[in-house]
């Protein structure tokens, strides 16, 4: 999509810093962290949240949480435990209007993270 700011970083258009690249989806660190690792996991497809998914998206959701599970792996974040959020709708808090999944690490190293 044109104006969406993590098509933009999809397609090299905007800078983003990039810890994984696969054919349907990416994962980058969030601009402004709200842990002490904020990864993005983020379909290729521009697709607006949870609420306009099918059944056709079965096997990307799937490996949307497997790739959450590689990364909290690869970063090192999995033996302590770490939160995934997913924020559907404006009222739920999603501001950047593309599907993402915020995988937050290293939480008791940063308490002072209100998430
Ligand atoms: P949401 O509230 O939509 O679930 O989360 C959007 C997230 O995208 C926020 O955590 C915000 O910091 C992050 N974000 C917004 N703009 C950019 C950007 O240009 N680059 C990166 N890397 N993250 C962004
Ligand atoms: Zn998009």
């Amino acid at each position: 999509m044109t104006d969406c700011i993590f098509c933009k970083i999809i397609r090299g258009e905007l800078p983003g810093k990039f810890v994984r690249k696969e054919k349907n989806w990416v994962a980058f660190y969030d601009v402004s962290p709200q842990a002490p690792v904020h990864i993005l996991i983020v379909p290729t497809r521009h697709i607006e949240s949870l609420q306009t998914v099918s059944s056709n998206d079965r096997n990307l959701l799937g490996d949307l949480m497997v790739a959450a599970h590689e990364i909290a792996r690869d970063l090192s974040v999995d033996a302590g435990g770490y939160k995934i959020v997913i924020n559907n709708g404006k009222q739920a808090g999603q501001i950047v209007m593309h599907l993402h999944m915020h995988l937050l690490g290293n939480l008791n190293k940063s308490p002072s993270f209100p998430v």
